[in-house]
């Protein structure tokens, strides 16, 4: 799951890390009253959404007059912001963040992952963060320094002061940014983060004494597995910025995960699942989504998954891959029947069961006059389901 930036500043302020004061706007008019709040005289109107890569794209304006905040909020709220992490329909934006502007002298890159390999949280850091840390990492990777965290210790004050001094923060900005990371790791155990990621943290001010760290911009994923323990998380969630789809799947108890092809898949076990997956683009198709109806598929469930599978509107056939343990062939060919009956499915539907009650479930798809194209296994359903969508086109 993921949050919109100025909750991810909310949630570490929470943890005592420095983050500029502001407020969130729905509408322009708020916008604009944000601003006079704060007072001040310059202001960075930030549109939200679950992706970043806005500041090319036009959605982070830094203005100086009241009149400018509510223009720039008028110009992002209602829009789809299109940027190079949205794909190219973009993300609507319903909320703007309006925060003091800061006084930038250097921005940094600053992330905690997990890294897969050593099945441990790293840090990654970099002197030239900004907007075009990816290009950093493609052209110059040794300017991207890496800090693997020992789960049994932590994360040491010697380990922040290496990272400090491998990104050149020099005297008091040491110990700040010992201070920083810590906290941003703390922050990131206790409220079962996947990944945070603070791009730009900023040096701001004057170029005197007053010189601080900032956090400019923060983006957080968290584990869905753990938020059932984590209801101030959970509350942040925008249902808005996720596929509908998919969010009505959880709803049904069913993982749904949208793709861009146009074979439907309704397969048990993530597994089975990606195999599927696999097998589809091996003989030249493209899987529409994933989705796992889990252990026991009753067919209201089945139902559920062809009506989310049929929301979208580049499907052209279904390939149905069961092989069924603790499910059941019987259930998942009645569930067919019930979708075909009450969704009056019109897309091909190729129906591979294997498993407990196979028998039972081949009768009934057999006897129920309807016209399944039924698959031996997994390839030559996939075959099948691949060379319909051929077929049907031009
Ligand atoms: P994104 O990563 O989506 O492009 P950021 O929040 O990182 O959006 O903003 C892009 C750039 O805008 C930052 O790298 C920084 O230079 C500038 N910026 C962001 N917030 C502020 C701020 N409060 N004050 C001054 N400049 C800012
Ligand atoms: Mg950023």
């Amino acid at each position: 799951m993921n949050i919109h930036e100025y909750q991810a500043k909310e949630l570490l302020q929470s943890y005592g890390v420095p983050v500029p004061t502001g407020g969130v706007a729905f509408n322009p008019t708020q916008a604009r009253q944000v601003a006079e709040e704060l007072g001040g005289s310059r202001w960075v109107v930030k549109a939200q959404i679950h992706a970043g890569g806005r500041g090319k794209a036009g959605g982070v304006k830094v203005v100086d007059a009241l009149d400018e905040v509510k223009k720039a909020a008028e110009a992002m709220i209602g829009t789809r912001l299109v940027t190079h992490q949205t794909g190219p329909e973009g993300s609507l934006v319903q909320r703007v963040w309006i925060e003091e502007a800061s006084p930038i002298r250097r921005e940094f890159y600053l992330g905690f992952v997990i890294d897969r390999g050593t099945q441990r949280i790293t840090v990654i850091a970099s002197s030239e963060g900004g907007m075009d840390i990816e290009e950093v990492a493609k052209t110059s990777p040794d300017k991207i320094i890496r800090e693997v965290i020992d789960p049994a210790i932590g994360l040491r004050d010697f380990q922040c002061r290496k990272v400090a001094t491998a990104i050149g923060l020099k005297g008091k900005l040491m110990p700040q940014m010992v201070k920083l990371m810590k906290a941003i790791y703390r922050c990131l155990r206790d409220r079962d983060a996947l990944q945070a990621e603070i791009n730009p943290l900023a040096v701001v001010g004057s170029g005197g004494e007053d010189e601080k760290l900032m956090v400019l911009d923060a983006k957080f994923n968290f584990d869905d597995n753990a938020l059932y323990r984590q209801k101030t998380i959970v509350e942040m969630r925008d249902l808005a910025e996720e596929d509908p789809k998919e969010v009505e799947a959880t709803g049904h108890g069913l993982n749904y995960i949208a793709l861009d092809g146009n074979i439907g898949c309704i397969v048990n076990g993530a597994g089975l699942a990606m195999a599927s997956l696999d097998a589809i683009t091996l003989h030249g198709g493209r899987p529409a989504n994933f989705l796992d109806v889990g252990g026991g598929a009753s067919p209201e469930k089945v139902t559920n998954a062809c009506r989310i599978v049929l929301e979208d509107p580049n499907v052209r056939c279904i390939l149905v891959n069961i092989f069924a343990g603790i499910n059941r062939c019987d259930w998942i060919a009645k569930g067919l029947i019930q979708a075909c009956d009450s969704l009056k499915i019109q897309v091909p539907l190729i129906v591979r069961l294997a498993g407990t009650n196979v028998e039972e479930g081949r009768k009934i798809l057999a006897e129920s006059g309807l016209s399944f194209i039924t698959a031996e296994n997994l390839d030559n359903a996939a075959a099948k389901a691949v060379a319909i969508v051929k077929e049907q086109q031009p």
